[in-house]
């Protein structure tokens, strides 16, 4: 049985540069699947083209059963079940932190201000910066960003949430308080994909792990199958490298 999100022979080409050769994967609802490898191996084109952020050349991408194609149709419709948080939070910088919550769902889902502003303190709340709602966010630690763009994209009740490398733009001292977070939403089973280099996290969060290379998967696996017993040479040899990082 195809998963939530289903991709199938999914190919990606820059110029001649194929970022996503014949990519399978298969996600069901609730799972959290994390997503390594080195860097130029194409997870983050991959979510990306889960997104319709990149238009992918050959393959089928299917949500929730239904076939997804980059058009306009799609595109609404995609956006709303699956939510996406950058490494870059790209909040909207002339809006409280409160107001950026508020933003999606009143536009799109046509909630009214008082009703998206319960939403929204209830999820500022939830991500643990209830205290910071009428601030702007270059008045934020990174953290605190990050985590308002999460309580952002869960602000349009998403079915599932995409994250590209969501701590690697943070200050160390900061990743640790985003990682929670994400474990407490994996935690309350909402279905996420996640680009990480946080082998931490991903031994503990995720039901499985991906490991790509050269726009491949090329192994994939529980987190003990793929830290503790890596079966193929590459994926040793790039957690040797980060591991000893
Ligand atoms: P990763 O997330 O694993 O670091 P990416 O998915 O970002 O890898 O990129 C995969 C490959 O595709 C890289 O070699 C990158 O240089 C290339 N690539 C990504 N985006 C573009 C683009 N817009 N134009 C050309 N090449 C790109």
């Amino acid at each position: 049985m195809p998963g939530f999100i289903s991709l199938k022979g999914v190919c990606k080409a820059y110029g001649s540069f194929q970022a996503l050769d014949n990519v399978d994967l298969d996600v069901a609802e609730g799972e959290v699947v994390c997503i390594i490898g080195p860097s130029g191996s194409g997870k983050s084109t991959l979510v990306r083209c889960i997104n319709l952020l990149e238009r992918y050349q050959q393959g089928e991408i299917s949500i929730a059963g239904v076939k997804v194609a980059p058009d306009r149709d799609h595109l609404a419709k995609v956006r709303a079940n699956v939510g996406m948080v950058f490494q870059s939070f790209n909040l909207f910088p002339h809006l409280t932190v409160k107001r950026n919550v508020m933003l999606a769902p009143m536009r799109v889902r046509k909630l009214k201000a008082a009703e998206a502003e319960t939403r929204a303190l209830t999820l500022l709340r939830r991500v643990g910066i209830a205290d910071q709602a009428e601030k702007y966010p270059e008045q934020l630690s990174g953290g605190q960003q990050q985590r308002v763009a999460i309580a952002r994209a869960l602000a349009m009740e998403p079915r599932a949430l995409l994250f590209d490398e969501p701590t690697s733009s943070l200050d160390p001292e900061m990743v640790g308080e985003v990682l929670d977070v994400m474990r407490n939403l994996a935690k309350a089973h909402v279905t996420m994909i996640v680009v990480t280099h946080e082998m931490g996290f991903a031994r503990q969060v995720a039901d499985r792990v991906i490991m790509m290379d050269g726009g491949r998967i090329i192994e994939e696996g529980t987190p003990k199958e793929i830290f503790d017993r890596p079966r193929e040479q590459r994926t040793r040899d790039f957690l040797q490298a980060v591991l000893t990082h």
